[in-house]
């Protein structure tokens, strides 16, 4: 028998983001949609009860917890309910900028920002894509300049999630050449420094209850000490750091199709036509096999890459793989969830639709399906190159 994925301490956090996610998150998601934010209330309120910051270092006011277990948890809980714009933001602050901090950052950044990510009070950002450069980073034009003991950035980024409200951007920009290459680096922008501008909050077809914004650098002065990482190292720390992301990426949607399911089990059983539950028609038994069988497996997948993330052994091979499956397959379900739910599943009343909106997305943020296949085909072409 394969040993359970989760123990008794799992088990116990889980319990306490329940709450959390029943209390404060559930009954607040259809006004966070229509207000197209979801206000800082439930950031500080998830840091007061350490469902926040769960991988911060303790002395920085986080949970310490590095076992990525305790964030499988937290992201299954917010799926049961439908909250993934709320997921995936929270993703950028944990699994993302956090993870830079804590991989690359100075003793000076970390205690500067960690403690504000961890308790709700610091939003973060990390802008990478341009509006001539997404899939490739290399058409970054975006810029930093030594200037004295500050770095000056000029440029403008697009797609930002919570660009519109973030207290904190970790930019990639250009701050050299070798070899006619660009080279990037990754700074530190506090978005109250002179210069940073926030453009449009961008409208989206999902995910609403977070923003999603264009961004800009004008002559914005910070400090030498504001780099992460090393200079002109950023496409190295940016490959080192991927592969957490797509995996963060890849367990999200397992947990929203997996939700999916589960509702539609559930609106299946009780909804009848023609004298009969749906979920009695074998069309509908077929299907819900079929998706079930997919994400049983998926699952079983999942939790290896988990358990190599945790002791090291996860790369970014296996991270593109986990990413463009699971995201894929989470389309699919949910599309054919939604159909089982006939009309009633195209209505904002039924969590199968914002779940379906919301899903999109998730074959393009964090490198696109086909980015993904390159990364695996490249890999597997180089296994036999003479
Ligand atoms: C809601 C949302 C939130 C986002 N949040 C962030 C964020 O917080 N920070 C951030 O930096 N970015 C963010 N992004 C940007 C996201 O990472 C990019 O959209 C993504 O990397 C794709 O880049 P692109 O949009 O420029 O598409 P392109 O790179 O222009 O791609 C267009 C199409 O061409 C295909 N393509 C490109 N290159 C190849 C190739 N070599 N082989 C085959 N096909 C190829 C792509 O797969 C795609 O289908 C976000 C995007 C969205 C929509």
């Amino acid at each position: 028998m394969p040993q359970p994925f989760y123990d008794a301490d799992h088990s116990a956090f889980r319990e306490v983001v329940r709450e959390f996610v029943n209390r404060e998150v559930a009954p607040n998601l259809d006004e966070w949609e229509e207000d197209r934010s979801t206000g800082r209330d439930v950031w500080k309120s998830a840091g007061a009860h350490g469902v926040l910051g769960i991988r911060i270092a303790e002395e920085f006011g986080g949970g310490g917890m590095q076992d990525y277990r305790f964030r499988c948890v937290v992201q299954e809980e917010f799926a049961r309910v439908g909250a993934a714009a709320l997921a995936s933001a929270f993703s950028i602050n944990e699994d993302i900028v956090a993870s830079y901090l804590t991989t690359f950052g100075t003793p000076e950044q970390k205690k500067q920002w960690l403690p504000g990510m961890a308790d709700g009070s610091v939003v973060a950002s990390i802008a990478m894509s341009e509006p001539a450069a997404g899939s490739d980073l290399r058409g970054m034009k975006t810029t930093a300049v030594r200037d004295g003991d500050e770095w000056v950035l000029n440029g403008a980024k697009t797609f930002i999630t919570s660009g519109f409200s973030s207290d904190l951007v970790l930019a990639a920009a250009r701050t050299g050449e070798r070899e006619g290459r660009p080279q990037l680096s990754l700074i530190l922008v506090p978005t109250s420094t002179r210069g940073f501008a926030r453009g449009r909050k961008l409208r989206k077809l999902g995910l609403h209850a977070q923003d999603t914004a264009e961004i800009a650098f004008d002559d914005v002065r910070v400090p030498m000490g504001n780099l992460v990482g090393e200079e002109g190292r950023g496409f190295h720390h940016l490959t080192a750091q991927l592969p957490l992301e797509r995996l963060s990426i890849a367990w999200r949607a397992l947990c929203a199709a997996e939700a999916a399911l589960d509702w539609t089990i559930r609106y299946t059983s009780e909804r009848k036509a023609f004298g009969e539950r749906v979920i009695d028609f074998q069309n509908t038994r077929f299907r819900l096999a079929e998706m079930t069988t997919e994400v049983d497996i998926t699952r079983t997948f999942l939790e290896q890459s988990i358990l190599a993330y945790n002791d090291g052994s996860f790369d970014a091979t296996l991270g593109a793989k986990a990413k463009w499956w699971t995201t894929e397959l989470q389309n699919r379900v949910i599309n054919a969830c939604l159909q089982l739910h006939g009309g009633y599943g195209y209505m904002d009343e039924y969590p199968i639709s914002r779940a379906y909106a919301d899903a999109r997305v998730q074959t393009i943020v964090g490198g696109t399906t086909e980015i993904m296949k390159e990364i695996i085909g490249r890999d597997l072409a180089g296994r036999h190159r003479a």
